[in-house]
């Protein structure tokens, strides 16, 4: 397959990037219902979530990084090192060059025009991959991309595993995925051939903890919306849920109160709740609640590609809902006693994405804080960490490597470069041999 990317030089030209980007904002804006309405086609993502999650995110990101991106490409003046005097010190922040980007489908608009627009911002030339599974999203943002720019600057590919391994084939300055944890490490083989950095936005299962003095009843508003929300399928959704067990059956009653309100007495009605992606994921899911205790939903559609929310008591910690990333509508809950058997839940798992805590005790929450090492997450609600684009969001461990968003994902498309500028004015003899007497003087010197 004849896939060649030339590569342009964008190195320096900051107000041509600039252009671009605020070309690509107008086509966005452009195509909006469009894209939203391809969103829908996919696995009919509500409007709202489409217009919150994907293309508003992606407008404002355009709009921070557009009138920010002179600040950010600026050198950077730091001070110098007092033995390198008389000097200037700076860092360049250098693009890295080709840039290969692998998206997802969950959020298939978001995921790959976020770090697209960084990748641009920051001067790189761009091949995106994006996912296979959501075709007419991928046509959407494939036009988009041909509108706007030259093809030897930025173009998507698109295709299936086939061609991400194509692609993979060719050697690349920086590749950036986002995916599962099990084609990142496939990812992180392939680029290490080539020492090729990496970026990989992974999942997993991220926990969400309800101590006895959380305030039930927001507390199951929120987390009802983050675990519903894109009908579960957010790498950053509360996965199962740990609860004290004096608060458990409070909880529960709450949860099946929210899902109410939210999506009606029979959700498969509800024009606010999505599908599951595909018949493979519906399959995986409809089996995790294979010989498990369902305390609400349950529910199921084949052809409608439907899982109900569904709460599931108490299931086993060997059973296959706990094995793997859920990623779908089904909410395990688990009750703890003691921190002591919360935290070796916790810790039997691979680092997470997200950890969420509800409570309100200070002790509590600092204790899971100190206690737990986890990409990000937050106090008294969840997913909304992702809204601040001053915050990284990113893994750690098997959840990822590199954060981005905001500031950050333009500086993780930059070789920052460092650079010492001497005057000649002055040579201070103190470094050149011979030594003689020099160590007692430079020893006295620098302390
Ligand atoms: P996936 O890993 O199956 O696919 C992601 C992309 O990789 C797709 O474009 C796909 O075509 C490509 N791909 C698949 N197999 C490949 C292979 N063998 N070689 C090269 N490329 C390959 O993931 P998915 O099902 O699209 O997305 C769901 C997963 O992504 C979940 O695990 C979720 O937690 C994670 N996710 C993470 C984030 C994050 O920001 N950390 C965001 C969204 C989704």
């Amino acid at each position: 397959m004849g896939i060649f990317i030339k590569k342009m030089d964008f190195k320096t030209d900051i107000s041509f990037r600039k252009k671009t980007l605020e070309k690509l904002l107008d086509k966005i804006l452009f195509y909006e219902d469009e894209i939203i309405a391809c969103l829908h086609k996919d696995f009919k993502k509500p409007k709202l979530e489409a217009f919150l999650t994907e293309t508003n995110f992606i407008t404002s990101e355009l709009k921070t990084t557009i009138t920010n991106l002179h600040k950010w490409a600026k050198p950077k003046r730091v001070l110098p090192a007092f033995l390198n005097f008389p000097s200037s010190d700076k860092i360049y922040s250098e693009p890295y060059g080709n840039v290969l980007i692998i998206s997802p489908w969950n959020y298939p608009f978001q995921l790959a025009m976020s770090p697209l627009i960084a990748a641009v911002a920051a001067g790189n030339s761009v091949t995106l991959k994006p996912s296979e599974l959501t075709p007419n999203t991928s046509d959407i943002i494939s036009k988009i991309i041909r509108e706007t720019f030259e093809v030897a600057h930025v173009v998507a590919i698109l295709g299936d595993v086939q061609i991400a391994q194509v692609l993979l084939k060719k050697r690349w300055d920086y590749i950036f995925f986002t995916g599962s944890v099990t084609v990142g490490k496939i990812i992180a083989k392939i680029a290490a051939e080539n020492l090729t950095p990496v970026t990989l936005e992974l999942g997993g299962k991220c926990p969400c903890i309800i101590d006895e003095s959380a305030n039930l009843k927001l507390a199951a508003k929120r987390i009802v919306w983050g675990k519903m929300l894109n009908a579960g399928q957010t790498c950053v959704a509360p996965d199962y849920l740990l609860v004290d067990n004096k608060v458990k059956e409070n909880l529960v009653s709450y949860l099946k109160i929210e899902i109410e309100k939210a999506f009606g007495s029979n959700p498969e009605l509800s024009q606010d709740f999505a599908r599951i992606i595909s018949l493979d994921s519906w399959l995986r899911l409809t089996s995790l609640l294979e010989n498990q205790k369902i305390l609400h939903g349950g529910q199921t559609n084949r052809p409608n590609l439907y899982v109900a929310p569904t709460i599931v008591d108490e299931p086993s910690l060997d059973s296959k809902i706990m094995k793997e990333e859920i990623f779908g509508p089904l909410l395990p809950i688990l009750s703890y006693k003691n921190n002591q058997e919360m935290s070796t839940i916790i810790k039997g798992f691979e680092k997470p994405l997200a950890l969420y805590v509800f409570s309100t005790i200070n002790k509590n929450i600092n204790f899971i804080i100190s206690n737990f090492s986890y990409g990000g997450g937050c106090i008294n609600d969840t997913i909304v960490h992702l809204i601040n684009n001053r915050l990284p969001f990113g893994g750690v461990g098997h959840s990822g490597i590199g954060a981005y968003h905001g500031k950050l994902s333009f500086d993780i498309f930059s070789h920052k470069k460092s650079i010492v500028h001497k005057a000649n004015w002055l040579d201070l003899p103190l470094r050149y041999a011979p030594y003689k007497n020099k160590f007692k003087f430079l020893k006295k010197l620098v302390f």
